[in-house]
C-alpha cells in the first residue's frame, strides 16, 4: 500500500500569548490538529531559531524555551512535554549531510505556542530545523526542497512565522496599516499561484513588502514551507487577519 504523504503547514504564530488564549486563531489551530491523522513526527521550522548553517534538533527530551520578555507570569509556566526523535534527526543528517545535528536547542515559542493547541496531548515527537540566516533565502530554499521525500514518510513539516511582521510599528489598537493589508493580499495571491520566484525576490514587490518585511526572520519559514510543496498540491488558507496593526496571521496548508 502506498502511504499518503503528510500534510504541510505554514502557521502565522503572532503573539506568544496565543499559547494560553482561546481566540479565533487558536480555535483554527485546534480544528486543524483534530482533522489530521497523527504524523510520525513533527518538524517545525520556526522564525525564532536562526543559525549559521542548517541544523536539526536531536534531543530526546527537548526543553521549552521561553524566548520572550515582559509577558504575564503564567506564560512562563506553560509546558509542552513532547519528546524528540534523535534517530530521525540522525537519519536526516546522514541522508542530507548539509543539515547538521544540534543538541542544545529545545522548542522555542514559534513551535510550542502553536502545537499546544494543535496537538495538545504532546504525544507526537517534535524536532526543529533552523532557519539559516547566513545565506540568501533562495539557498536554503533549495536545501529544504531536497527534504520533500520525508513527507512521504508521514513526517509533518510546519513553518512558523508571520508573512507580515513589523514589530517596531506594532500598536495595541486593532487598526491595520494599509501596507500590511496590501502585502497580506499580495503574498496570498502569489502563494496561491505558486509564484515562488516573486516571493523569494520579495524586495522587488514594492513598498508594502519592504514595510511588511523589515527583517525576514518571520518571512523565511513561509518560504521554507513552500519549498516542501509538490506542484500538484492546492493551497488551503486559514487565519487571515492583521494583529497589532502590523502582524499578519495568514496561514495555509496542503493536505
Ligand atoms: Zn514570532
Amino acid at each position: 500500500m502506498i502511504q499518503k504523504r503528510a500534510p504541510l503547514l505554514f502557521v502565522g504564530h503572532g503573539n506568544p500569548l496565543n499559547a494560553i488564549e482561546n481566540n479565533t486563531y487558536t480555535k483554527e489551530w485546534e480544528r486543524i490538529g483534530k482533522g489530521l491523522s497523527p504524523p510520525k513526527a513533527i518538524v517545525c521550522m520556526s522564525a525564532h531559531w536562526l543559525t549559521k548553517g542548517s541544523f536539526i534538533t536531536s534531543t530526546l527530551k527537548p526543553e521549552i524555551i521561553y524566548d520572550f520578555y515582559g509577558f504575564p507570569e503564567k506564560l512562563y509556566h506553560v509546558s509542552y512535554p513532547a519528546k524528540g526523535n534523535p534517530r530521525l534527526a540522525s537519519n536526516v543528517h546522514k541522508t542530507y549531510p548539509k543539515i547538521g545535528i544540534d543538541t542544545q536547542w529545545g522548542l522555542d515559542h514559534g513551535t510550542w505556542t502553536v502545537l499546544k493547541h494543535m496537538f495538545p496531548n504532546a504525544s507526537i515527537p517534535v524536532l526543529q530545523i533552523s532557519i539559516d540566516y547566513s545565506v540568501e533565502p533562495k539557498k536554503q530554499f533549495e536545501l529544504i526542497r531536497s527534504l520533500r521525500p520525508l513527507r512521504d514518510e508521514y513526517i509533518l513539516f510546519i513553518g512558523s512565522g508571520n508573512i507580515v511582521h513589523n514589530l517596531p510599528l506594532a500598536t495595541m489598537n486593532q487598526k491595520s496599516y494599509d501596507w500590511a493589508l496590501d502585502f497580506e493580499e499580495k503574498s496570498k495571491r502569489l502563494i496561491e499561484k505558486g509564484d515562488i520566484q516573486s516571493l523569494l525576490d520579495y524586495r522587488s514587490l514594492g513598498t508594502s513588502a519592504t514595510m511588511s518585511i523589515p527583517t525576514d526572520d518571520h518571512y523565511r519559514p513561509m518560504l521554507n514551507t513552500l519549498a516542501l510543496r509538490y506542484d500538484d498540491e492546492i493551497t488551503v488558507f486559514f487565519n487571515q487577519g492583521i494583529e497589532l496593526s502590523s502582524v499578519s496571521m495568514l496561514s495555509f496548508m496542503y493536505k
